[in-house]
């Protein structure tokens, strides 16, 4: 067949234009970017202030079905769009999260998008980039350090050791070190406990920084995050320890938005990158507000499928932010609408029709939760190459069967132009006027509740079960004054329900609360079910094998 070039010889091949010139698109100055090399800046804090007051563009969010582990193309999509956007005349902006080093060195597939809808420079996004994940990293660690020199000191704040609830982090695939031991050695090592290391990018200080609308607002909410819980089993916060100044300080420049560019040079905001199954999963609310005041039309993304990211972005980040969608674009593939019609793996190549029309009820359950958020949609057929003639007709048909807005997308083979259809029929939903944004639940609702109506309504679950030690911690949590907070679900991505071999549209089936978790900062409680890990490991062949870099420093074997 055809050679296929891979998204790094792609992004490589581009001339990215010097990042002022992307800044002056959106009417900003040199005066307005901090420099990171000629194709990376962040905004000064005097532009985000400044921009304020301008009024708000136009927020287009993009979700998906349940994905395969291969990703579904969201991210290509998102870039894809916001290229096709430019293309109309329109003046947009993207926004998207920061890769996480986990999942680059562990499974194949980038987060900068792929084939001819990227974001570049592609190997510093997916690397080190403006090192905001690094400072996140370190002021979480600051913080297990001052608990632990705190219980060494005397521990005036009579910390229980083995109810501390804060871990450590580091931003890398590492089962190893899940649960760990520290404090050994002796009286002057500290005093032994049990801890363990989450990945940074499920860490609450990430959550944080990505809801934070201000550095103060920031400061205030690392102050709230609970780390134990005292001998009177009572809560002991950040701001009990005295340590929110530090930790604000050592995440004063990450706060800043990064701004890059797709390969069209669409100006891309790229910033904060919390996982969508054990975090909220979309980029900071600093970088989407901001988004919003330069540009008219911003594309955003929310991880994995409608019933994680994009129920998370419109319960606890819209919500957040005071803004929600004009519109939503669900993206679909055919190899995936396979599976979930029972297509095994290995082969999803060959043409079934009469899988994809089953495996199509996973689609339509996603298209019913946004319209019962209120928000227009249109469907976003990714296409891939294998994909048949009679497999994209089938879809048609089907998706004119329910009257479905859907649109046949090409930005990976084609960039921009592959969506233009894409695009016109967004503006379309756009105008319209007849829609508006109502959240699922009330924040006045109990825990229990806003629980049940996720499961029950986004997942289509027939009820929620809570073991003994999540009833416990929901009767803890009323007591402590948290029932007003909105739920983060954390939930395996492959299915609607907390079985991740239930694919399509299972039925009959509930869903278990096995343990909650405080993130009173981030201002939500994570209801944690089935096996979802907070810290992944790495697959047996991980991605890492396959890089390296040459003479010259370029790399090589980054997707
Ligand atoms: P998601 O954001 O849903 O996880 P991505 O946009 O990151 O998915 O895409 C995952 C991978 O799939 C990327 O390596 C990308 O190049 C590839 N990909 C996406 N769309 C297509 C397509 N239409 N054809 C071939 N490969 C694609």
């Amino acid at each position: 067949g055809k050679y296929v070039k891979s998204d790094i010889e792609i992004a490589q091949e581009t001339t990215m234009k010097p990042i002022n010139q992307i800044g002056e698109k959106l009417g900003l100055t040199t005066d307005d970017l901090e420099h990171f090399g000629k194709y990376k800046a962040k905004l000064t804090a005097e532009t985000l202030k400044r921009v304020e007051e301008k009024e708000n563009g136009k927020l287009i969010l993009v979700t998906a079905i349940n994905p395969t582990p291969a990703g579904e193309g969201k991210s290509t999509v998102t870039v894809g769009l916001g290229d096709a956007l430019s293309l109309l005349g329109k003046k947009s902006m993207i926004a998207m999260r920061e890769p996480s080093l986990g999942p680059t060195m562990g499974i194949k597939g980038g987060a900068t998008g792929g084939g001819y809808s990227q974001v570049v420079p592609m190997e510093d996004i997916n690397l080190h980039f403006t090192g905001d994940i690094h400072a996140i990293t370190t002021a979480n660690n600051a913080l297990s350090a001052l608990i632990d020199n705190h219980i060494q000191q005397g521990n005036d704040l009579e910390i229980d050791q083995r109810r501390i609830i804060w871990k450590r982090v580091m931003d890398l695939n590492d089962r190893a070190l899940r649960n760990v031991i520290v404090g050994l050695g002796g009286p002057a090592q500290g005093i032994p406990r049990e801890d363990g290391f989450d990945i940074t990018v499920a860490s609450e200080v990430m959550a944080v920084l990505c809801l934070a609308k201000d550095l103060g607002d920031l400061k205030n909410r690392l102050g709230k995050m609970i780390i134990a819980y005292n001998r009177n089993k009572q809560p002991v916060t950040v701001a009990d320890l005295g340590a929110e100044g530090a930790l604000t300080l050592l995440l004063k420049e990450a706060i800043k938005p990064n701004l890059v560019q797709t390969l069209a040079h669409t100006p891309a905001l790229i910033h904060g990158g919390p996982f969508a199954n054990i975090a909220h999963g979309c980029n900071s609310v600093i970088a989407t507000n901001t988004a919003l005041k330069l540009a008219d039309y911003v594309v955003t993304e929310a991880g994995f499928g409608a019933d994680l990211g994009a129920e998370k972005f419109l319960h606890i980040k819209a919500r957040n932010m005071g803004v929600s969608p004009d519109a939503v674009v669900i993206v679909a593939t055919i190899r995936a609408l396979k599976m979930h019609g029972g297509v095994a793996k290995e082969n999803l190549a060959s043409e079934n029709t009469a899988a994809l029309a089953n495996g199509f009820a996973n689609l339509k359950k996603h298209v019913e939760t946004v319209q019962s958020f209120g928000l227009p949609y249109v469907i976003a057929l990714n296409r891939f190459n294998g994909d048949s003639t009679d497999e994209i007709a089938t879809f048609k048909e089907l998706c004119e069967e329910q009257n479905m807005q859907w649109s046949l997308t090409e930005v990976w083979a084609e960039g921009g132009t592959g969506g233009l259809e894409l695009a016109e029929k967004v503006l379309e939903q756009i105008a319209k006027t007849d829609h508006s944004f109502t959240p699922l639940y009330n924040l006045h609702d109990s825990l229990v509740e806003k629980i049940e109506t996720i499961a029950k309504n986004v997942y289509g679950a027939s009820g929620v079960e809570f073991t003994p030690l999540a009833k416990k911690q929901l009767a803890d949590f009323e007591r402590f004054g948290w029932s007003h907070l909105p739920i983060c679900m954390a939930k395996t991505q492959y299915s609607l329900s907390d079985d991740a071999t239930k694919l399509g549209l299972p039925s009959d089936f509930t869903i278990t609360i096995r343990e909650l978790k405080p993130s009173v900062g981030a201002g939500f409680i994570v209801a944690l079910t089935g096996a979802v890990m907070t810290m992944p490991g790495l697959p047996k062949v991980p991605a890492a094998m396959q890089m390296d870099v040459d003479k010259h420093g370029q790399a090589k074997g980054l997707f």
